[in-house]
């Protein structure tokens, strides 16, 4: 499984493998709370983007740290740019974790933003964390920047086959960087869950070493549903929808509808919940993620159920703008 890793990496990016260790964890989530627990105690700041994966937070807190936020501008799907994260670096700031293709939001750094956020954490002395679940889900060929190709020493790199190969159930994830790092964070997991179990093990390795990453045509077939739902979506009044590169949610702003429909900006929980029981559409709200005023929204169901969802949700929402009669 350590060798399909970095075998991946090298197949895939061109990452040198030398001087790198992989290990296999129970799930990115476990991989992520290891580091935590590795590298952050009380008194230290962790780097955070807001909007976050929902466990970011509360594990840089169970390690006894303080989460630290930082967002980008909208047209850059929110992602902190270096000069944004440069900002918030203070003295107690230990690491900084990015998130590329995003949960929520689908930005993607690319090579040049990427280069900078090692340069930086280079001159900070910081660990530069970089959770890249979702990068078999990018658009645009070539544009996404992976960590490993760094070699930054302490620089850690968190993947997963839940959402690659549609293995969320096999509870399996991995974590690639030097050796200094990745062997401790062995020994924590030995003492937490062993390891994840053989037969996802082996089950995983055979994905790593297939190309079940999305093709060229898996990849038309989903840019052409994120085009399809992210236009409908922002012809709707008050919401504004753009199309993200990677992962595969829309993660559209509805503050102006919440104002059409008399409810507060940050109201997006009302709104999700209308949607679920009027509409019978699953969207998840930004609040949940650090951002309210926004929903996230997969687009993993085919084209024709995704128009269907978002016409259930014009005919809720248009309801609640009418006027009544008098
Ligand atoms: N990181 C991100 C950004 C995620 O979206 C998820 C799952 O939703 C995880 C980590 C956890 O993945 P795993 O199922 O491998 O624990």
């Amino acid at each position: 499984m350590r060798y399909a890793i970095l075998q991946r990496y090298e197949r895939l990016y061109g990452v040198d493998p030398t001087g790198l260790s992989a290990i296999a964890t129970t799930g990115a989530k476990a991989g992520l709370y290891g580091i935590s627990q590795l590298l952050f105690e009380p008194g230290d700041e962790v780097i955070l983007p807001r909007p976050y994966w929902v466990s970011y937070p509360t594990q840089v807190k169970l390690a006894g740290a303080e989460p630290v936020f930082v967002s980008g501008q909208a047209e850059n799907h929110y992602l902190p740019e270096p000069e944004d994260i440069e900002r918030t670096i203070t003295d107690q700031t230990r690491g900084i974790l990015i998130n590329s293709p995003s949960n929520p939001t689908g930005g993607v750094y690319d090579r040049d933003q990427g280069e900078k956020l090692v340069d930086l954490a280079r001159s900070e002395d910081l660990f530069l964390i970089s959770d890249e679940c979702y990068d078999g889900f990018v658009y645009q060929k070539d544009s996404f920047w992976t960590l490993a190709t760094s070699g930054y020493e302490k620089g850690l790199v968190v993947g997963s086959a839940s959402k690659n190969f549609a293995m969320t159930g096999w509870r399996l994830g991995y974590i690639i960087g030097s050796p200094e790092y990745v062997d401790p964070l062995e020994n924590l997991q030995s003492h937490l869950t062993s390891s994840p179990p053989a037969i996802s093990q082996k089950a995983g390795e055979a994905a790593l070493r297939s190309d079940l990453t999305l093709d060229e045509s898996t990849r038309h077939r989903y840019r052409k549903r994120r085009n399809g739902l992210a236009d409908r979506l922002d012809q709707l009044p008050g919401v504004d929808c753009t199309r993200p590169p990677g992962s595969f949610y829309v993660y559209p702003d509805v503050k102006g509808l919440l104002t059409r429909m008399d409810k507060g900006q940050e109201d997006d929980e009302e709104l999700a919940r209308l949607l679920l029981e009027e509409a019978g559409v699953v969207t998840v709200p930004g609040s949940a993620f650090g951002k309210p005023g926004h929903l996230r929204m997969a687009y993993l169901p085919e084209i024709d159920r995704l128009e269907e969802a978002v016409e259930r949700i014009e005919e809720t929402v248009g309801s609640t703008l009418e006027e009544p009669d008098c």
